[in-house]
């Protein structure tokens, strides 16, 4: 868990220094994962940053209670774009960001991972002449199908600054032709998210005896990706395999899957899941901390299960995280794979604890914001620290 390294000492100490030779950022988010992946960063630029959220996730258990969790700013800007159709939700997004940008500029603009939010950002911010920087660069699944490829894809090549979490990020952006120089492996925010938002273990407990589990006795499960929920026959097989794990589950319903529930009549289902709202961002570190397996189709409780030690079955059909397999996770398609590879882990818990304890996590030690800020040092050509250069990986 937190790991202090030479370079994320030296690096966190300077980037008040870079700070003011930036001048103010300005991120733009509108999710869940965003809010949480960049709130370290919101935590860095302090009275610096300017934060614009789009408001793409509304619900309140989806952004309340995750808000909750960010420090602190008195630079917060509410769009309230809400949902509805893609092309119509990015036209309103982009137009909402653009009328910040109009009065609130600042001198850079930084988008997050790869929702219809980020890519919003970033073309507003393209409209706007202001330099881009994207957080969480060249993740590819390959899969074609998929709007958050596209929109991966377009941000990237928009950014003036591709800050890739791995080595393997880096080689995806320079196969696409993305300049060398354009590209700082940083390792990703959310290993330092993650560890300024767990609780110690006395807490952790409590949250574990609120609902009567015990530590490495239950299994915690989130589904929520369209690919596994809008289709009313793969959720219900992917319920059926939960509800048939060897231990109790605990299950936070996501609102699209609780919509997806209802709408196809599989209510029945969920009865022998110990189901709950979406938890705060430390609540639900605690349970992922303790359980003996993850079964998700999220992309951060991956990256997350590499910080804690934890296993994961990955639901997808394809992944653009690849780095986890075969060490914390195993991708399987929606079906009875999942019950088969689940039994592979719980067959022996502590076994598998003991050995992905020596693992480090490929998503580096902690130092992602700090390395971020250093990179920007030298977008905006002031002195900045040591910047991350082409190939040089964290931790
Ligand atoms: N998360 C949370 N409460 C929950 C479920 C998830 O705080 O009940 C956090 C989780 O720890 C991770 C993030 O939400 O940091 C993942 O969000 P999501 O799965 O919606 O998006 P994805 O990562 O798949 O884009």
């Amino acid at each position: 868990m937190p790991t202090t390294t030479p370079f994320r000492e030296a690096v966190t100490n300077c980037p008040e220094v870079v700070l003011a030779a930036v001048g103010g950022a300005t991120l733009v988010c509108g999710t869940r994962p965003e809010l949480i992946k960049l709130a370290p960063l919101v935590r860095l630029f302090g009275d610096e940053g300017t934060i614009v959220y789009t408001g793409q996730h509304y619900d309140e258990s989806l952004y309340e209670r995750i808000r909750a969790h960010l420090p602190p700013s008195n630079r917060f800007h509410e769009l309230g774009v809400g949902g509805g159709r893609r092309g119509d939700q990015l036209g309103r997004t982009i137009s909402a960001v653009d009328e910040v940008l109009a009065t609130h500029p600042g001198r850079v603009v930084l988008v997050q991972g790869d929702t219809t939010s980020a890519l919003a950002g970033a073309l507003a911010a393209n409209a706007h002449g202001l330099p881009l920087v994207h957080v969480e660069a060249g993740l590819r699944s390959h899969d074609r199908a998929m709007p958050e490829e596209h929109n991966r894809v377009l941000i990237d090549h928009l950014a003036d600054l591709c800050c890739a979490p791995t080595e393997l990020n880096r080689r995806n952006l320079l196969a696409e032709n993305v300049p060398a120089e354009r590209i700082a492996v940083t390792g990703n925010t959310v290993v330092e998210a993650l560890e300024a938002a767990l609780p110690p273990a006395a807490e952790r407990a409590a949250v574990l005896a609120a609902r009567r589990l015990v530590r490495d006795r239950y299994v915690l499960a989130t589904i929520h990706r369209p690919e596994n929920v809008d289709d009313p026959d793969r959720l219900a097989v992917i319920l059926g395999e939960l509800a048939r794990l060897p231990l109790p589950v605990v299950f936070p319903l996501h609102p699209r899957t609780a919509k997806s529930v209802d709408r196809f009549g599989l209510g029945r289902l969920l009865e022998p899941l110990d189901v709950t709202e979406p938890q705060a961002y430390p609540d639900f570190l605690a349970l992922a901390a303790e359980t003996a397996l993850i079964v998700s189709d999220s992309g951060g409780i991956q990256e997350e299960a590499s910080v804690l030690k934890r296993p994961v079955v990955v639901v997808r059909r394809s992944t653009e995280r690849p780095e986890i397999a075969g060490t914390f996770g195993v991708l399987v398609p929606a079906g009875p794979s999942i019950g088969a590879e689940a039994a592979r882990w719980l067959d022996d818990v502590a076994g598998h604890r003991e050995r992905l304890r020596g693992l480090p996590s490929p998503y580096g030690d902690g130092s992602a914001s700090a390395r971020i800020v250093a990179a920007l040092g030298h977008l905006s050509g002031g002195p900045g620290g040591e910047a991350p250069g082409p190939g040089r990986s964290p931790g």
